[in-house]
């Protein structure tokens, strides 16, 4: 009796643990779109097929109302904070690049000086996920016994470093000035055969020796112009008008860096996606494998030509097409109900002032030169040290020793703030009189990453683009929702088809993959998991 009791509560125990562990998926693929506006699943809808967003929109969960919860909504915090489940007041990646006031000098999200570059003739300093405080989900997936790969790839390094977290097998990023995919000495050594197989083809140099033209009949377009005072003219054109003869382009450009801002930079992704698919043999067998794809093309395209250009209409029609056939190679090679697919974003664009007739262009050099010579005249020194993401870095020890409040700091900033350019200033660190609306405080103290963020965070109105973008072209960074609002989609094994309206954050996707795949959420997440599955 007592030996049936016990292997009763054998049985038992064994089986809640089987239903607490989840079928797993042969494969996890994460794909980031980098500046891929919510919108863009249906504004550019009349260019897309039935077999990429579209089938993602009909057979995946879709959330319709998915923001960043923080500033600055760039790349570098963007792809952590998909990836750690938090945002860069804990996960660390403050900016791109931020100013380290110890050594007065930048640092670039990535940077690591202790690598160098595997896959390039002069290895130089390389980088890693170094900067990156917190585990991402790619790293409790890594963590768990028994599972496979994690590989992460992408044109830009940061697209490919921070998803692939601290336990990635390989994250390989494309060299703009040799055409290779490179990696890291944090990863490997050498780089593996396939891959300098593939460099060897010099697919770039393919496609660079093309025409990019528009892919569809012209009138599929509607009527938009293809010559506008909203876009920048590609280095090494006069107009910013089709066909671009890329042949004849890249020998006034960067070579072969052009490709970075051409539909082919899409291609030349997938292409090395699928090779990694195919020679690290992901999703081959019950081993569950991870594959972070990060589209870095259309934020290129984005910034040079803005979000109502033909030629961005033109890189996601490509695009969907392209998924398109992907995702029937997936069907076949691995199965759909054996996989788990995620798509989003790294953060949107805003529409350019000259197209939304609102708005315009704000000048943070001349404005911090302002500010530096009141500061002069009312403090007896210019405390600013630097200015760096519309953050001002200030000599705090200074004010300290003075005896000068931040109450005050703040109070004369705000009295010396150019109201046309600017909504307001706030110092999340003393978390002071913020004197915008409550969301767009919370937004900046959920970017605040201390010892590496600005102390005072100057907030330009909706639609107010740097300077820098006089000629043509958008960026993005603002708490606003054209920069805020990102595009979900989960699909695969046992997901059903549905629209979700409740509101999300960017922070909540980390931890639906981790609680999808029985892992325990990163230890940095403050989001939430949402089910999905009924
Ligand atoms: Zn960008």
């Amino acid at each position: 009796m007592k030996k049936i009791v016990v292997s009763l509560s054998v049985w038992m125990f064994v089986s809640v643990l089987a239903w607490a562990q989840p079928r797993q998926p042969k494969l996890v693929v994460g794909i980031v779109v980098d500046q891929m506006r919510y919108d863009y699943l249906y504004s550019f809808s009349h260019l897309y097929g039935n077999e990429g967003f579209a089938r993602l929109l009909k057979n995946g969960q879709v959330f319709h109302d998915v923001h960043y919860n923080y500033i600055p909504t760039y790349t570098g915090p963007g792809h952590a904070s998909v990836y750690t489940g938090t945002s860069p007041a804990v996960h660390g990646i403050a900016a791109n690049d931020w100013f380290d006031v110890s050594t007065n000098k930048s640092v670039y999200c990535t940077d690591d000086a202790s690598v160098t570059t595997v896959g390039n003739p002069t290895p130089g300093v390389s980088m890693s996920p170094a900067n990156l405080l917190v585990p991402t989900v790619t790293d409790q997936f890594k963590s768990k016994p028994g599972n496979g790969k994690v590989i992460a790839v992408a044109l830009k390094d940061r697209g490919a470093i921070l998803p692939g977290g601290k336990k990635a097998d390989a994250a390989y990023w494309f060299d703009a000035k040799t055409g290779n995919f490179i990696s890291s000495t944090y990863y490997m050594q050498t780089l593996p055969k396939w891959v300098n197989d593939f460099n060897a083809l010099k697919k770039w140099d393919t496609y660079l020796n093309s025409v990019w033209n528009l892919s569809l009949p012209v009138e599929t377009y509607r009527n938009v112009p293809d010559e506008t005072a909203f876009e920048k003219p590609l280095k090494g054109t006069t107009k910013a008008v089709f066909p671009y003869d890329l042949k004849e382009i890249r020998t006034k450009n960067t070579n072969p860096g052009l490709i970075n801002t051409t539909p082919f930079g899409n291609s030349i992704t997938l292409d090395f996606a699928r090779e990694i698919i195919k020679n690290e043999k992901l999703g081959t067998d019950d081993v569950p494998d991870f594959i972070s794809i990060s589209f870095s093309s259309p934020d290129y395209i984005g910034h040079q030509f803005g979000p109502h250009s033909l030629e961005l209409m033109d890189t996601y029609a490509r695009f969907d097409r392209e998924l398109a056939v992907f995702f029937k190679e997936l069907d076949k090679n691995i199965g759909w109900d054996n996989l788990l697919l995620f798509i989003t974003s790294d953060h949107g664009a805003a529409d350019v002032p000259g197209f939304s007739k609102t708005g315009g262009y704000y000048n943070m050099g001349e404005y911090t030169d302002f500010l530096g010579k009141k500061f002069e005249k009312e403090y007896g020194k210019n405390i600013i040290l630097k200015e760096e993401n519309d953050q001002l870095y200030v000599d705090k020890n200074w004010i300290i020793q003075k005896g000068i409040s931040w109450e005050k700091v703040h109070a004369d900033i705000i009295s010396w703030t150019d109201e046309k350019w600017f909504l307001g200033a706030f110092i999340p660190d003393r978390n002071l009189n913020c004197d915008m609306p409550e969301e767009i405080c919370s937004r900046i103290q959920r970017g605040f990453a201390r010892g590496r963020s600005g102390d005072i965070w100057i907030i330009a109105r909706p639609n107010w683009l740097p300077v820098h973008y006089e000629g043509g072209g958008t960026t993005h960074g603002s708490p606003y929702v054209y920069d805020t609002h990102a595009p979900l989609i989960f699909t695969g094994m046992g997901i059903t088809p549905s629209n979700r309206y409740e509101r999300m954050s960017i922070t909540d996707i980390a931890p639906t993959v981790a609680s999808f795949l029985g892992l325990p959420l990163p230890a940095g997440a403050t989001g939430k998991p949402v089910q999905l599955k009924p």
